[in-house]
């Protein structure tokens, strides 16, 4: 009883924080420029005092929009069944899916796999752009800016490539057995899109943007 007591005494006269992943009550650290606070119990980086990852970050996702491109318009597959050769690219994919009426799931292929991930990587490289700038920002970069960091929550939400890449090698097991299934230089491209995004989101840092973001416009 005295123990908790004392507990949280020390919590009242300190500054806490909740780890975002397992909620577990952290005392503030401070930490000296380019350090990171990671959360004891789960791994999950708390605090972030560090500027790397800005130029980190917008190296992961000019390569994520490099890769874009290819893995959503070079063909995914190439199937021989018969004789007859079909390539597939995600796009087409969706919209054959559209086409035979299975419209939910083809819409959601488009907005989980195309369209948000594009969106995602073009507002990554606005942000760190903009937070980059050491000139004040104009009147509609601000907005812009604090519309990116509103909505980046959301972006990510529906960003799931992962979902995909699986559902796509499972389909690729299943043809398998009654076809010769070759990949394609989307395949290796979209893996490639996946694996730069992936880090890119563990680089960006929220906190991190909206301090910057306070500073530079008050
Ligand atoms: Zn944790």
């Amino acid at each position: 009883m005295s123990d908790n007591i004392k507990q949280s005494n020390t919590l009242a006269n300190e500054q806490v924080l909740l780890c975002r992943s397992c909620d577990k009550v952290l005392t503030v650290p401070t930490l000296s420029s380019e350090q990171r606070a990671y959360c004891p119990r789960c791994k999950t980086r708390v605090l972030d005092n560090s500027d790397c990852p800005m130029h980190a970050l917008l190296a992961l996702s000019l390569a994520s929009l490099v890769m874009f491109f290819p893995a959503n318009f070079l063909p995914l597959l190439e199937v021989h069944f018969f004789g007859s050769i079909r390539e597939a690219t995600v796009t087409q994919g969706a919209l054959s899916v559209i086409d035979l009426g299975y419209w939910l799931v083809g819409v959601s292929v488009l907005i989980c796999a195309v369209v948000a991930p594009g969106l995602l990587i073009l507002s990554l490289i606005t942000q760190v752009l903009l937070i980059s700038t050491k000139r004040p920002l104009s009147p509609w970069r601000k907005s812009l800016l604090l519309n990116l960091l509103r909505t980046h929550g959301a972006l990510t939400q529906f960003t799931m490539l992962e979902i995909y890449l699986i559902s796509f090698f499972v389909s690729v097991f299943k043809l398998t057995d009654f076809s010769d299934v070759y990949y394609g230089v989307g395949t290796y491209s979209f893996v490639a899109l996946f694996v730069f995004l992936f880090y890119a989101q563990r680089e960006y840092n929220p906190e991190l943007f909206w301090r910057r973001y306070h500073e530079q416009c008050g």
